[in-house]
């Protein structure tokens, strides 16, 4: 079997049977290098994933890089950002890496990482925030940061539904709800559709709920902005409770129901607003630790997260499906810095930590952070962290991850 004329001949494919993924020793993994610094921080990446899993595993687990077209390669071998075959290698492979890959300006479409996620229902983005120490941080206490952030990714305002000012369409929308709603919108105005369902908020907050139970979290709290928009984002708050109670009751409990029955190791469900949200993590970081959260808040919300404890540098990120999961840094390709060897690629290491640990590969996860976390603390970094490091050293990108393999 092929895509995009390469063969799939190495390893084994990772098969899903009744809603566990079945991982071979073998596994084939698909790797989208990602422009402008992608050709620095994904072989730096891939060094350190395959080292670890190495040493974890004394040889017997190994993965199988498939390389998948996407972006400025993609483009110029087959006159498109985001191949067919790209799509259903992923499909097919299940799993997947990709570091950042550049928005085309003025193209057919808004971003090529929207679509990769609207494509294949990837519907729970999901970015872990916490901190490593020796990274330089703009607050007193970034240490109390460790949350996990689960956000809505195919819905809200990102649906790309939206028509430019003046337009026929918009225009005619407008005509429309006057005669027949009753509703006033200024002439020629830009418009744009939130859609927010039951299902894809009621399943988004079902895998954020699980992991809280799995992973032995104290809260879930539902950041919705429903005071304001109280059909969309209140309703994604209620749903979520409504779920809690109907599907978890045995694990959970809601935060005003504390008092009249016993908390006794059940995950708290509460819900903030996302303004007074952006106040408590600053505020009161460690009383947060799992987040549901609607499209627009989700992506405002994890940057905000990340900059606290570090920034984007370190901020892992993996999309999540029923049957697919990619796993991408969270930043953008940086093209100033590409291929001068210099970038940070903690972010894209990160991301590969956790797909280690949804393959089930605890140790090779555990293996990498831990290697990561000495070499950040032995002040070996690359030029973004260094020049903020009172006495770090600095290293290019590869010679960074030499020293996480040789602190592994
Ligand atoms: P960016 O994240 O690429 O870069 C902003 C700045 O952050 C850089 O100039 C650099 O100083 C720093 N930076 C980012 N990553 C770094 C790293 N790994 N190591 C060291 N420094 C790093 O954001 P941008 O300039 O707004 O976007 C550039 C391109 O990337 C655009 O085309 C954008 O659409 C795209 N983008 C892609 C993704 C993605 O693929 N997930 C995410 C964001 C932006």
């Amino acid at each position: 079997m092929q895509f995009n004329g390469i063969e799939l001949v190495d390893g084994d494919i990772i098969k899903k049977e009744n809603g566990k993924l079945i991982v071979p020793n073998n596994p084939i993994i698909g790797c989208i290098e990602g422009d402008g610094i992608g050709v620095d921080i994904t072989p730096a990446m891939k060094l350190v994933v395959d080292k670890s899993v190495e040493k974890a595993y004394l040889g017997k687990k190994k993965i199988s890089w498939y390389p998948l077209f996407a972006g400025e390669n993609a483009f110029k071998k087959f006159n498109t950002y985001l191949p067919e075959d790209t799509v259903n290698a992923i499909k097919h492979i299940r799993v997947a890496i990709k570091g950042p890959l550049t928005t085309p300006v003025g193209g057919g479409f808004r971003s090529i990482n929207v679509m990769l996620r609207q494509v294949l229902d990837l519907y729970a983005c999901i970015r872990p925030v916490r901190y490593y120490n020796g990274i330089p941080s703009p607050v007193r206490h970034p240490e109390k940061m460790n949350v996990v952030i689960f956000r809505e990714n195919t819905e809200d305002v990102y649906a790309g539904i939206e028509w430019k000012a003046d337009s026929k369409e918009a225009n005619q929308i407008i005509e429309y709800f006057k005669n027949n709603f009753n509703v006033d919108i200024r002439e020629k105005s830009a418009l744009g559709i939130k859609p927010v369902s039951q299902f894809g908020s009621e399943r988004l907050i079902k895998m954020a709920i699980e992991y809280a139970i799995e992973n032995n979290r104290k809260s879930v709290t539902l950041m919705h902005k429903g005071n304001i928009q109280k059909f969309t984002e209140g309703a994604f708050k209620q749903w979520g409770y409504e779920l809690a109670k109907k599907e978890f009751s045995k694990y959970t409990i809601a935060e005003d129901e504390i008092g009249q029955q016993s908390v006794e190791n059940k995950v708290i469900i509460n819900d903030r607003i996302a303004d007074n949200m952006f106040q408590q993590i600053l505020t009161r970081t460690d009383e947060y630790d799992i987040i549901a959260t609607t499209n627009l808040n989700g992506d405002y919300f994890s940057d905000a997260c990340a900059a606290q404890s570090g920034g984007l540098g370190m901020a892992p990120g993996a999309n999540i499906g029923e049957n697919e999961a990619v796993f991408e840094a969270t930043h953008g390709t940086a093209p100033k810095y590409a291929s001068l060897d210099k970038a940070n690629p903690s972010s894209l290491i990160l991301s590969a930590k956790m797909m280690l640990d949804h393959l089930n590969w605890q140790e090779a996860a555990t293996m990498l952070e831990q290697g990561l976390e000495r070499t950040i603390a032995d002040k070996t970094t690359t030029y973004d962290l260094a020049r903020q490091m009172e006495g770090a050293k600095e290293l290019s990108c590869s010679k960074f991850a030499e020293a996480i393999v040789n602190n592994l």
